[in-house]
């Protein structure tokens, strides 16, 4: 069903037909596909051909544009009256492998859907915010700011990605070790099942379907509104970053903080593998360093230490009343940290700006044309009590020269994942999340792409045949074998799910798990 192309081949694709065979429904007149703005043929079905992985490319029939919630059952209902038609939610396509796409289907653009947010009163001084599926985080995160000085808890490090498209996965950060993931941070959903049905579901109502959704990788319905809980925004961040030398002292330290009282808690905790060498200019010292300008010494390494450094990366929340004692309270925090004293570095900036800060990595990454290329992305879950084998074979063996991009290693607690939601992780109490954020430079062609998936297949091989306590994160794989054994003792559970919310096997046919039926 999938197929991994590179940018050569793209071109050759878009100019294919865009008609599926047997759909006489996809007449061009039908009413459903006039209403929404439908488009066979033109840039915007090409857009929805590819997403940021640029490794697969599936032509859809029409790219349509709801702007209520009734467009998009409309969508499903005309896909369930033909033979053959599918229908994939795409959120604003940040997926790498092809999850948003559908072959031949329908793909219903959910940036255009409404209405505008709206503010719900919970009681007392509660609030949280009504959002369209397809909306932004950052556009959430300035709506609910600039409006009322509130924000949600829990974020995703880049803000470009949608709130249905996160809440179909995890929605992970930095703040998910004290909070919970996105997908624990929701009180309600407006979705439209696989049979075209709109249904408004909690933790109270309709409460299968709801914690089905959740992690559901767009399987059981098209998320068209969600409820997020909201506080008053925090003011500033000391942003703070502080180096170790050897792994067993990082991740003592990471678990140690994201296991500490919420009264003692950073509000942020985060970390990743950089490399002990000043030439790479991605992965290398100068990575460290904040604010943009401060200098890495490397004096302050020891010799003995290995080619694979790690950096800590905490943020504490205050506001103006707290910023005379922000020092002393840090100060007192990191003290019983093992990191390499004169390795730290620290910037104060507006919650803002700290949560906007992969924004300015993207305007980098669009510039030198790394954000346009593949990328052969790997994320996975790796259980506390496996990583530091990972760190010896991963990081420090197979990834050793660096992957031109981000390698985040940072705790997290199962016991912040709601077991009813669909999403599968590590079995253990802590895990931590590891991203491979791989960028590929313009002309390194297609060798390089298929050098890094082979090295992603590698990784997984390993953590397989070593038998880990693992989950890929935003998985992707191409049989029911890889699905079942991925889902382990819920696979039944989300087949199950699957028959009564999309028996047909309508939405989200890119995630390439079910077959639709005939
Ligand atoms: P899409 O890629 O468009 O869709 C993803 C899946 O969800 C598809 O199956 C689609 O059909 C389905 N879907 C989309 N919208 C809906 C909807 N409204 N209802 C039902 N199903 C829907 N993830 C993290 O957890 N933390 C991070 O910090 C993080 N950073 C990232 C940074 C970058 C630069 C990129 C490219 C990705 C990052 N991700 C991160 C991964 C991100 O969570 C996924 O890409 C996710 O798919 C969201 O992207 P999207 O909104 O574009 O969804």
């Amino acid at each position: 069903m999938m197929m991994i192309a590179y940018l050569e081949r793209q071109q050759q694709q878009q100019q294919q037909r865009l008609v599926p065979d047997g759909d006489v429904e996809l007449d061009p007149d039908h009413s459903i596909l006039r209403a929404l703005d439908s488009d066979a043929t033109g840039d915007a079905v090409a857009a929805a051909a590819r997403d940021f992985g640029g490794m697969v490319f599936l032509q859809p029939a029409r790219f349509l544009r709801p702007s209520t919630a009734d467009d998009v059952a409309g969508a499903v209902v005309l896909a369930s009256r033909s033979s053959s038609l599918t229908v994939a939610a795409r959120g604003n396509g940040h997926s790498v492998c092809g999850q948003a796409m559908a072959d031949g289907g329908i793909v219903l653009d959910m940036r255009t859907l409404g209405p505008p947010m709206e503010i719900v009163r919970c009681g007392g001084t509660a609030a949280a915010v009504d959002v369209p599926g397809g909306a932004l985080w950052a556009e959430v995160l300035s709506w609910a700011v600039r409006n009322h000085g509130m924000a949600p808890v829990s974020w995703t490090d880049y803000l470009g990605l949608t709130v249905g498209g996160t809440l179909s996965n995890g929605g992970i950060s930095g703040q998910a070790f004290r909070h919970g993931p996105q997908v624990a941070n929701v009180t309600e959903l407006e979705v439209v099942t696989g049979d075209g049905e709109r249904l408004v579901c909690s933790p109270s109502s309709a409460s299968d379907l709801f914690f089905a959704v959740l992690g559901g990788l767009g399987q059981f319905g098209v998320v068209t509104r969600a409820r997020i809980p909201l506080v008053p925004a925090p003011k500033m961040v000391r942003w703070i970053r502080v180096v170790y030398g050897a792994f067993d002292e990082y991740a003592r330290d990471a678990e140690w903080l994201v296991t500490r009282d919420d009264s003692a808690a950073f509000d942020y905790v985060e970390g990743f593998v950089f490399r002990n060498d000043a030439s790479d200019p991605v992965s290398g010292w100068s990575s460290v360093p904040i604010p943009p300008g401060s200098a890495f010494d490397p004096a302050r390494i020891p010799a003995d230490s290995s080619p694979i450094l790690y950096c800590l990366e905490l943020a504490l929340h205050y506001d103006h009343t707290q910023a005379d004692n922000v020092d002393e309270r840090v100060k007192e925090m990191l003290r019983p940290l093992r990191y390499l004293r004169g390795l730290e570095y620290a910037a104060d900036v507006s919650y803002l700006e700290f949560l906007s800060r992969v924004g300015r990595v993207e305007e980098e990454a669009r510039a030198s044309g790394t954000w346009a290329t593949p990328h052969p992305w790997l994320n996975l879950l790796v259980s506390s009590s496996d990583v530091a084998d990972f760190d010896s074979t991963v990081f420090k063996r197979v990834l050793s020269r660096g992957i031109g991009g981000p390698m985040l290693v940072y705790p997290l607690r199962r016991s912040k994942w709601d077991e009813r939601m669909s999403v599968a992780v590590p079995d253990g109490e802590l895990f931590y999340l590891v991203a491979l954020l791989r960028f590929v430079t313009p002309h390194a062609g297609e060798a390089a792409v298929k050098e890094a998936v082979e090295q992603n297949q590698e990784i997984l091989s390993h953590c397989r045949n070593k038998g880990y306590d693992f989950k890929v994160y935003i998985p992707h794989y191409e049989s029911e074998a890889d699905w079942a054994r991925h889902f382990d003792g819920d696979w039944t559970r989300f087949v199950e799910r699957k028959r009564r919310y999309d028996p047909m096997a309508i939405l989200s046919p890119g995630q390439a798990i079910f077959s639709r039926a005939r």
